[in-house]
């Protein structure tokens, strides 16, 4: 009896001294009177079509970097289910056993899932799924309105020639009911400018999930879909909050997409402009020395001239890496105030609309 307690002990001891995987570390900043939260709002496991168990999503969601996960299985789409027999609020469930372990808020959802022109629909902050089980798709989204739920379109050219968004009158009546919270402009692979400029156009929350049904294994340059929630508190209220209220970014594809009013603080939040020195701390003549902490390269097109100087037409601000911009000024022309003009290629606020910026020079 000694001995197998001593045996527990040591196992105990050795389940405590584990080490995890190691986490992807994004370095996203706050934004003023915001902290930046990464997110997924769309995962599938065993209990739907993917295939995956429910506590790997949790593992592996922490380890791609995100500080909270939907599980979304379909409601109507099983295909394992004469192996896997449970009802819908069964994959959350076994997901909320590994919380202990990994610090992440897990978000219980489900997916509505029709042919188009319906398509599919996304719930998430739901209590109750199984009531989503029925035959109409209205009753599906009413009950998960009903539950408070956060309701988003998924993948809207999804199957759709050259993956195009259509809208449909099944769109218009779901979104004349207010029940279109948010729609995914990005999901997985796929990337939907129209979905985009509905958002901006309809005021709809826009969102940018992975859509994972496999396991969260990215080649070398590549990076699982992330939605930016720009939070008060860091919880589960504070991102329900953020999405009713449209605070959200994408990023996807090493693209940054959204809207100006949170991308342009969140830009020079990251970006570090300071005057280049050399190993005396001295100055280096009109040196500009710009970092940039961000997951992905950044790409400057000059947005016009500047009298009495010059500068490069393309700056490419590599991750995570510094560069140093030399520029040529007229011998007694005023520094002062003097900003280089900019637009950021991969950092968008509306389809094929990049961000605006200035590098300031003094
Ligand atoms: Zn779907
Ligand atoms: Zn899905």
């Amino acid at each position: 009896m000694r001995k197998q307690i001593a045996l527990i002990s040591m196992l105990l001891v050795s389940l405590l001294m584990a080490q995890s995987g190691p986490r992807q570390a994004y370095q996203f900043p706050d934004i003023p009177g915001y902290t930046t939260l990464l997110c997924d709002f769309h995962s599938h496991t065993v209990f739907s079509d993917g295939n995956v168990w429910p506590t790997e999503r949790v593992s592996e969601a922490w380890q791609t970097g995100l500080d909270a996960l939907a599980i979304t299985d379909h409601i109507e789409y099983r295909p394992h289910k004469d192996d896997i027999v449970a009802d819908h609020n069964r994959s959350f469930a076994i997901a909320s056993q590994s919380l202990n372990d990994w610090p992440l808020l897990l978000i219980k959802g489900s997916e509505i899932t029709r042919d188009l022109p319906v398509g599919h629909y996304n719930a998430i902050f739901l209590t109750d799924s199984n009531p989503l089980d029925v035959q109409n798709p209205m009753d599906a989204i009413k009950a998960a309105v009903a539950q408070g739920a956060f309701v988003f379109w998924n993948h809207p050219g999804w199957t759709q020639p050259e993956t195009k968004a259509v809208w449909y009158p099944e769109q218009t009546q779901i979104y004349d009911k207010g029940w279109m919270n948010g729609m995914e402009i990005a999901n997985d692979q796929e990337y939907y400018p129209e979905a985009f400029q509905w958002c901006l156009d309809k005021n709809i929350t826009m969102l940018g999930n992975s859509d994972i049904h496999g396991p969260a294994i990215f080649p070398p340059g590549e990076h699982r879909n992330i939605t930016l929630v720009f939070v008060e508190e860091s919880s589960q209220k504070g991102i329900k909050d953020a999405l009713f209220a449209g605070r959200t970014a994408v990023y996807a594809k090493n693209r940054l997409m959204g809207r100006e009013v949170y991308l342009k603080p969140l830009y020079e939040k990251a970006i570090l402009i300071k005057p280049a020195q050399d190993l005396t701390g001295q100055k280096v003549k009109f040196g500009i020395e710009i970092y940039n902490p961000l997951p992905f390269d950044i790409e400057l097109t000059a947005a016009g001239s500047v009298p009495e100087v010059q500068f490069p037409e393309q700056i490419v601000l590599y991750s995570q890496r510094s560069v140093l911009l030399r520029i040529k000024v007229a011998k007694d022309k005023n520094l002062d105030g003097l900003i280089l003009p900019f637009v950021v290629q991969n950092v968008l606020i509306a389809p094929g609309k990049g961000l605006d910026v200035g590098i300031k020079v003094n």
